[in-house]
């Protein structure tokens, strides 16, 4: 098993038929041909191991996850998906792990016809990145910098459910360390723990959100942390109503409420949409979104003040738990 045999395995499981791809992968670089009118959204995540998921995560969910993130970037800005290219670093020419990570990676790209049109394959201490390519009419872009005064802030899906996942994994993981006996999951344990394995990223609600909100971030590091992007870029702050913060069905279940709110205010990888938007808008933006099957919920509103203010359903000021992930700190 050479480099090239681990190309053509990625190559074959990610076939693509998108018509925009005039050369693919196969010589030095990709030709793509951009229609008029629209602006090339460009974005770039990595995925290290025993930073971004656990070193036993399965392939599968490391190719789904490692294309997740970054569709889920694109979203953000209200970009429709087109090409990607995957940087992929391996410790080892392992056929049956490169072939399940490209089925992960494959069938997020199928679900939202991207297509892989090339890449670089490395040997070394496993990493991947991926450079995400889509369409935005030009001007239609949702930036972090538009938030007014007044807006509603508003999430998709639900909050909090990635990282009580990431806390259930490692607590079986240190019950198996400890020889404790760790029974299979619960089926609540089991969707949280999906959350964080396959994100799905907001593409489809992302598209609604053209021409509607002022601004838009994913929430990859947590609310606090992501929203707090969105106050510092627009020079606002925000008032969040604790009680409003959407949660699922599964974390109710298996969290108590002060875990729970920690959860959704500071826990990462949710990969919701965070978006600010003038109230006037949001009738027409439900009765889209219902067609689509997607969710939102209004938790808060734009104010002048900088900072974030959290409040209880008293309206008493809550003590913000700390903010989400960060790097080099
Ligand atoms: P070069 O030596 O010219 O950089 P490579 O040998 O690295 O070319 O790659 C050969 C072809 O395979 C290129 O088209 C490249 O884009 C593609 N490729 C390499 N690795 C990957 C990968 N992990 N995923 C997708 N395409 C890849
Ligand atoms: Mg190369």
């Amino acid at each position: 098993m050479a480099e090239f045999d681990l190309i053509a395995i990625i190559r074959q499981r990610c076939a693509s038929a998108r018509g925009d791809v005039v050369l693919g992968i196969g010589d030095d670089a990709a030709l793509l041909a951009i229609p008029p009118g629209q602006m090339l959204a460009v974005s770039t995540d990595t995925l290290v191991a025993g930073v971004h998921f656990p070193h036993d995560t399965r392939p599968y969910d490391i190719g789904w996850k490692s294309l997740a993130v970054n569709l889920s970037d694109l979203a953000a800005m209200g970009a429709t998906p087109t090409w990607a290219t995957l940087a992929l670093t391996v410790p080892a020419a392992d056929a049956a792990w490169v072939g399940e990570f490209a089925d992960g990676f494959a069938a997020l790209a199928r679900e939202f016809d991207v297509a892989l049109v090339g890449g670089d394959t490395t040997q070394g201490p496993l990493c991947i990145t991926v450079t995400i390519h889509g369409f935005i009419p030009s001007g239609a872009a949702l930036l972090r910098s538009g938030a007014r005064v007044g807006d509603g802030v508003y999430v998709t899906g639900t909050l909090g459910d990635a990282a009580a996942g990431l806390r259930l994994t490692q607590a079986r993981a240190s019950q198996r360390a400890a020889n404790l006996p760790a029974p299979g999951p619960q089926p609540s344990a089991l969707a949280l723990i999906q959350r964080l394995n396959q994100p799905m990223p907001r593409v489809a609600p992302s598209l609604l959100l053209r021409g509607r909100a002022n601004a838009c971030i994913d929430v990859s590091d947590g609310l606090l942390a992501d929203l707090g992007h969105v106050c510092t870029a627009s020079g606002v702050g925000a008032e969040i109503e604790a009680e409003e913060l959407p949660a699922s069905e599964a974390l109710l279940e298996l969290f108590e409420r002060d875990t729970r709110g920690a959860l959704q205010l500071a826990g990462g990888d949710d990969y919701e949409l965070c978006f600010t938007m003038d109230e006037a808008h949001a009738a027409a933006l439900l009765l889209d979104l219902a067609r689509s099957g997607d969710a939102i919920t209004k938790i808060g509103r734009i104010v002048a003040e900088p900072g974030i203010r959290v409040r209880d359903a008293e309206g008493k000021a809550l003590a913000p738990p700390r903010a989400g992930w960060e790097h080099f700190t």
